[in-house]
């Protein structure tokens, strides 16, 4: 590392120059940004930043499932802001998902929000007691699992809806098991209360036998019985998600460049390539270089869940996008570049890479090898 500068460093370590300045001057040590370092000083900063200075200088774009895990390894106490959760609502066909995500989205818009036009970008916000909760909005269970499989961690907490007047059915359990093996917590929301047949205490008594046991019958899981269509108990059920949210101590670093993962993504034969990105940690800002799977552009626009055009965008804030050369697909990671030159080739080699892969292999490229070969 001879001749390496603070700006290097700085794209290196994807911090502000300044920060890293200021981190020398609380050291002792004075540097401007084109200076050449020294190793002691290299190694301070590595010190800083937790890495250990022989690792790994240059942090290899080709795989973001790595640079992800460093940019979370990575990141400064002192910098880390509490976010808002993301929640998954799963549970079998019927039992009140989309009832329940509607009766939300329709209710619970952050006030100074009302009246813009609700766009159904894959994920949305709600506001309760004054703290914001990000809800994903996808079909079934189709994102949840791709994304699983592409190593994509995007929920931090998910609802399991059960009907009261029906019980625990295999895509229940089904649920429970992913959220087991992602180690995600479960709040259980028993619906259709309102129904006559409705019988809580069974799906409790069926839910105990997959290991899923109410507080009130000494267990560890919060129960909350609601009704989404007559907008019963709601509020006591985003009360349980702030809860669990808290007890989680949910963080991000809201001053670096973002990171995050692909909620949906689609061509459009006006916009070009859109896709609803999920910011998981720093902020992404209009005119951002990015690099979005095998795609890459520069941010042009972006719109939120309300449908109104936003030019910075925090820690789990989902957002659509559009200036990406292609369309990337649900479960990619993106990452903010500090340039466009860099951000372009990265994607392009990822690009050439997995069209290689497809090549190379007679088989059919399936999720699973493509991340592993990237
Ligand atoms: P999904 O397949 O899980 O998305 O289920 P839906 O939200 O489409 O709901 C299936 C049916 O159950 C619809 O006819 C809803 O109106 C009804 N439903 C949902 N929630 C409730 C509820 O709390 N009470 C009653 N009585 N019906 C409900
Ligand atoms: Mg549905």
């Amino acid at each position: 590392s001879e001749g390496i500068n603070i700006q290097e460093i700085a794209k290196q370590f994807h911090r502000d120059a300044s920060e890293i300045i200021k981190k020398l001057l609380m050291l002792g040590v004075m540097a401007n940004q084109n200076q050449a370092l020294s190793k002691e000083v290299i190694e301070l900063i590595c010190v800083e930043y937790g890495v250990e200075p022989e690792e790994k200088h240059v942090i290899d774009v080709s795989d973001l499932n790595q640079y992800f895990e460093d940019a979370r390894a990575n990141r400064l106490e002192e910098n880390l802001a509490t976010r808002p959760p993301v929640v998954t609502i799963m549970g079998h066909v019927d039992h009140g998902k989309t009832t329940l995500l509607d009766q939300l989205r329709n209710t619970r818009v952050t006030e100074g929000e009302a009246g813009g036009i609700t766009q159904h970008i894959g994920a949305y916000q709600v506001e309760a007691n004054g703290k914001v909760i990000t809800f994903l909005d996808t079909p079934g269970h189709a994102a949840f699992t791709t994304m699983r499989a592409r190593g994509a961690d995007v929920t931090d907490i998910t609802i399991i809806v059960v009907a009261a007047d029906d019980g625990v059915m295999p895509q229940i359990v089904e649920a429970i098991n992913h959220a087991k093996a992602a180690e995600v917590p479960i709040i259980v929301a028993i619906n259709k209360i309102d129904k006559p047949t409705a019988n809580p205490d069974r799906v409790k008594q069926e839910l105990t036998e997959h290991g899923i046991i109410p507080e009130d019958w000494g267990g560890e899981h919060i129960f909350v019985e609601i009704s989404a269509k007559m907008n019963l108990n709601i509020d006591e059920l985003l009360e349980m998600v702030l809860l669990v949210s808290e007890v989680e101590e949910l963080k991000a670093e809201p001053n670096r460049m973002a990171l995050g993962t692909v909620i949906e993504a689609r061509l459009d034969t006006a916009q070009g390539a859109t896709a609803t990105l999920l910011v998981q940690d720093g902020t992404l800002n209009v005119g951002d270089p990015i690099v979005v799977g095998n795609t890459y552009g520069k941010v042009r626009t972006m719109v939120n869940d309300k449908g109104r055009r936003i030019k910075t965008a925090g820690p789990s804030a989902p957002v659509e996008i559009t200036g990406l050369n292609d369309a990337p697909q649900a479960g990619d990671l993106f990452v903010v570049f500090e340039d466009e030159k860099t951000a372009r080739q990265a994607g392009e080699e990822r690009a050439s890479k997995a069209l290689e892969l497809q090549r190379d292999s007679k088989k059919k490229v399936t999720l699973e090898n493509l991340f592993d070969s990237i």
